[in-house]
């Protein structure tokens, strides 16, 4: 692979083309992005090579698009019209069903490989890209079946050379469980952050009060909205799901503590506390 186009050059796509530089130190990577400020950025951050548009990635070997999941889905029957036949197209999405849907039927969907790589931070943009940020972690893949297979090969040896470990999952199965490890929590940062800032309208007193446990419970309400509204929107029905559950589990916790209940509260606390076993497997 000697050409690469990222479409989209902040954290993910930005994150991706430093360590696919690293390892490949010949390719050039070259940034398309919707605003001019944030490709300089990339190229001040050396993220990027070259600066480009949709109009060059006929000469792309490798694609790589990492914008917000709507825009995805706007573009990607676009940019599958203007790959060469060996190109392939691979999107880094945090939903697959939309976005596998739309380019079911296209021509080129051999050249197009899906996946989520389940690694991130709150920060967006150039300047929220780090190296290493994929090492160990997990790319999912979708309907690997439906790409070529020279182009999965040289897709799946890239992923894993910058350490990632793949596993396949259909669309909806990934936009359910998605919903509940990732989706969810978002919401549930988010929400927490509002009832406080809502109720505390004092933020010297948030800052002077606040501890280590409220930062971290809360750090990924610092994410983009602009990048979780198209999430959300493209997940709603499996989000709904996961915001029940969630509620009942609330309400459940609110009814224990009317009742003076505090047995109950310790046991479900305790029969959580299994998380730390589950989490030692994964992180
Ligand atoms: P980000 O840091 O906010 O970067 C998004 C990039 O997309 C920016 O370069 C932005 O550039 C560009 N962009 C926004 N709207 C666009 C449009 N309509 N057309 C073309 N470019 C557009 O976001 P990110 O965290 O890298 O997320 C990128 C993708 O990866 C999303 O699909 C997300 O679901 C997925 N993902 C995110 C995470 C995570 O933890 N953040 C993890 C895994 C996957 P401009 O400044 O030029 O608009």
């Amino acid at each position: 692979m000697k050409n690469i186009y990222a479409i989209g050059v902040g954290l993910i796509g930005g994150s991706l083309a430093i360590d696919i530089k690293k390892n490949n130190p010949d390719v050039i990577i070259h940034g398309i992005s919707r605003k001019d400020s944030t490709l300089n950025k990339a190229l001040e951050l050396k993220l990027i090579d070259k600066k480009a548009t949709l109009d060059d990635i006929e000469n792309a070997d490798l694609v790589i698009v990492s914008i917000p999941v709507d825009a995805t889905v706007k573009l990607l029957p676009t940019i599958l019209d203007k790959i060469s036949d060996t190109g392939l197209v691979v999107d880094a999405g945090s939903t697959k069903e939309d976005i596998c849907k739309v380019v079911e039927n296209h021509p080129k969907r051999r050249n197009f490989l899906a996946m989520h790589p389940i690694a991130g931070t709150e920060h967006s943009g150039p300047t929220a890209a780090i190296e290493g940020l994929f090492r160990g972690k997990t790319n999912i893949v979708c309907e690997v079946e439906k790409t070529t297979f020279k182009l999965q090969e040289k897709a799946l040896k890239l992923f894993t050379d910058i350490g990632m470990r793949i596993r396949y999952m259909n669309p909806v199965d990934h936009d359910k469980h998605i919903a509940y490890v990732s989706h969810l929590s978002h919401i549930s940062a988010f929400m927490l952050g509002k009832t406080v800032i809502d109720k505390e309208q004092n933020e010297r007193d948030i800052f002077d009060m606040a501890g280590s446990g409220f930062a971290s419970t809360v750090r990924l309400a610092k994410s983009s909205p602009e990048m979780w509204t198209p999430i959300f929107k493209q997940n709603k029905t499996n989000v709904i799901e996961t915001l029940d559950e969630y509620i009942n589990n609330l309400s459940h916790f609110k009814e224990l503590m009317k009742d003076d209940n505090f047995e109950a509260i310790f046991d479900e606390m305790k029969n959580t506390n299994h998380i730390k076993d589950i989490l030692n497997g994964i992180i």
